[in-house]
C-alpha cells in the first residue's frame, strides 16, 4: 500500500513535527501531560507547526502534527489544537519566540487553582525573565480572551500560570521550551512543599537583581551549546 500524501512539504518540516512529537511524550513521560491535557508548537521561519487537538500524547504520529501557514491556514487532515489561536497571538506579538509549550502538570495547576503568582521564594523563579511567575486571570481554554489575558501575565516573562487551567513557556526553541517546562514544575512542587511547612522567606528585589546578572552570563555561551 503507497502513503498517502505527507502532511509536511518539506524535509525540515517533517523534522520538527518529529522533534514536537517526541516533545510531547517527554512530557508525558515526566508527568506534565496527561492523555490530551496541553498542546504544544514550534516556529520555522513564518510558519509553524502545532499538535492536533484531543489526541492523547502517546498516540501522537509526526503525520498528525498540523502546519500553520503565514495567512493563518491549518493545512491537512487534522484539526489543530483548540489553542492555535493563543499559539498564533504569541508568535504574533513577540517575534524571539521559537516554540510554546502549554501542560496541565500536577503542582503548576494546583497552584493555578489558587490564582496566586508564584514569588521569589527561590532564586531559579529568575530563569523566567522575572521576579516571579504571574497567574493569568482565568478565561475559557481555546478563546480570544485567554489570549490577551496569557500575554499579559507573560510581560517581561517566558512562563505563566494559567488560573484553573494549567501553565505555558515560551522559548527560543522546543528544547529551550521543554527544559523550562520540567524546570517550572519542579519549582511549583517545591514552593507547594515550601508552604505546607510555612510562609516561604521571600528574596528581595536586590537579591533577585544579583541573580538576574549571574543569570546574563550563566552556562556555556551560545555557540558552545
Ligand atoms: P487540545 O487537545 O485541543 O490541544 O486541548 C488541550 C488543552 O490543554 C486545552 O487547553
Ligand atoms: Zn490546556
Amino acid at each position: 500500500m503507497s502513503p498517502g500524501p505527507s502532511t509536511h512539504a518539506s524535509a525540515p518540516q517533517r523534522a520538527l513535527a518529529q522533534q514536537i512529537v517526541e516533545a510531547a511524550r517527554l512530557l508525558e513521560r515526566r508527568g506534565l501531560i496527561c492523555l490530551t491535557s496541553g498542546n504544544l508548537s514550534a516556529r520555522r521561519g513564518d510558519e509553524w507547526l502545532i499538535t492536533p487537538s484531543g489526541v492523547a500524547a502517546d498516540r501522537l504520529d509526526p503525520e498528525m502534527i498540523v502546519p500553520i501557514t503565514a495567512s493563518g491556514q491549518a493545512v491537512g487532515a487534522w484539526q489543530p489544537s483548540s489553542e492555535w489561536p493563543l499559539h498564533r497571538d504569541l508568535y504574533a506579538a513577540r517575534a524571539e519566540i521559537g516554540a510554546v509549550v502549554h501542560t496541565h502538570p500536577p503542582c503548576a495547576t494546583a497552584l493555578a487553582c489558587l490564582r496566586r503568582d508564584i514569588p521569589p521564594f527561590h532564586y531559579m523563579i529568575a530563569r523566567f525573565g522575572g521576579d516571579s511567575v504571574r497567574c493569568a486571570d482565568y478565561a475559557c481554554f481555546g478563546s480570544a480572551a485567554l489570549s490577551a489575558k496569557v500575554l499579559s501575565a507573560l510581560a517581561g516573562r517566558s512562563a505563566c500560570l494559567m488560573a484553573n487551567h494549567g501553565m505555558l513557556v515560551v522559548g527560543r526553541d522546543l528544547d529551550d521550551a521543554l527544559a523550562q517546562s520540567l524546570e517550572l514544575e519542579v519549582l511549583c512542587e517545591q514552593y507547594w512543599r515550601a508552604c505546607t511547612l510555612g510562609a516561604p522567606v521571600l528574596l528581595s528585589a536586590d537579591d533577585m537583581a544579583e541573580v538576574h546578572a549571574r543569570f546574563a552570563r550563566y552556562g556555556q555561551p551560545l555557540a558552545e551549546r
